[in-house]
């Protein structure tokens, strides 16, 4: 059974031109879960305060048709987002997600997934002859609905297939059974998204424990998948050598020695408005949001955000690039920032 079970289901009528939206809409019927068939626009949540909108959201599954042709683009991971899945079913405090889909946190699908795999294609067909990269997590996690789905399984398997383009998300979620006997042919490199243990515990809600993503990325990698880690959001909190060095014996530990990892660093920072949204949806939260310090930093939108100060991002950099090519030889560390 998917991890993620939604209270309310939202259709598209034009969904139910795929027969992965009919598919869908019977089996939540099957199951008894709320449904309701809209026009166009996803209809907007009742008038609550934030956080009542908020659990909602995070509990209903819209079910769509892609209408936009073009891919956004994806820095540093890939050359393209693939739009697969928005939204979560997790509750992570710090999520940059809180700031993408603000007042709509819903978990929303896409049932014309050939139409979006073609113009993949396309896209890889242009940029050739250099590679190109699609990145299936840029504003999801789509592992957790995958269940219900199957889309992650027919892009891995089309990736496998189209010379020039790889495929590549992460993940916090364990669902990952049906990709293990895809036919990939390595193009797909799947990345579990871990923390240190004061993190997990205090910021991460309804995702599934260390334990349980090292476990299924052992089994990613059993099954020929390039794997790799995605250390995000890293927070300097005190202690944080201590405990990031216990994660990365912990990994250690837990993936075979021979495996070739990739390694992905990412740095807490946030915006005045991912803050404001966050103290908004977890009223009291203790996610470390004090720009005092903090360096604010202008980004390439026009909006800056807090980072931390130069000094300290460099002795993170350190830690993280010592103890990685120490621990393990076999990996690469694919960005810090
Ligand atoms: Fe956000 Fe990832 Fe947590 Fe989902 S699992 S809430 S995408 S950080």
């Amino acid at each position: 059974m998917p991890s993620f079970v939604p209270k309310l289901v939202l259709i598209q009528k034009s969904a139910l031109e795929y027969p992965l939206g009919r598919d869908l809409k019977k089996r939540f019927e099957n199951r008894g879960i709320e449904l309701l068939v809209y026009e166009k626009r996803v209809p907007p949540l009742p008038r609550a305060s934030f956080g009542e909108r908020f659990q909602l959201g995070k509990r209903t599954l819209a079910v769509s048709v892609r209408q936009a042709r073009e891919f956004q683009s994806c820095r540093p991971s890939a050359h393209y987002q693939l739009p697969l899945v928005s939204g979560c079913p997790g509750y992570c405090e710090y999520c940059y997600l809180n700031t993408n889909l603000g007042q709509s946190p819903y978990v929303k699908v896409y049932v014309n997934v050939d139409e979006i795999l073609h113009r993949a294609a396309a896209y890889t067909e242009q940029r050739r002859p250099d590679r190109t990269v699609f990145e299936g997590a840029a504003t999801s996690d789509p592992v957790a609905v995958e269940g219900w789905t199957g889309a992650l399984l027919r892009a891995v398997e089309f990736f496998a297939l189209l010379p020039g383009a790889e495929f590549r998300f992460v993940t916090k979620y364990t669902d990952v059974e049906s990709l293990l006997g895809a036919r990939h042919s390595g193009k797909t490199t799947v990345r579990f998204s871990i923390n240190c243990e004061s993190i997990m515990n205090k910021f991460e809600r309804g995702v599934p424990r260390l334990r349980s993503r090292l476990e299924a990325a052992k089994e990613t990698a059993g099954a020929g998948y390039p794997l790799g880690f995605l250390i995000a959001p890293i927070f300097a909190l005190d202690g944080w050598r201590r405990e990031y060095e216990k994660l990365l014996l912990t990994v250690k530990r837990n993936i075979p020695e021979d495996t070739p990892l990739t390694f992905e660093l990412i740095t807490h920072r946030f915006t005045d408005r991912a803050r404001k949204i966050i103290r908004q949806a977890y009223p009291g939260t203790n996610v470390p949001l004090d720009d005092k310090d903090r360096v604010f930093k202008f980004g390439q939108f026009g909006y800056g955000k807090y980072v931390y100060p130069q000094e300290l991002m460099e002795e993170l950099k350190e830690f993280f690039q010592t103890r990685i090519n120490e621990l393990f030889p076999l990996a690469t560390i694919l960005y810090f920032v």
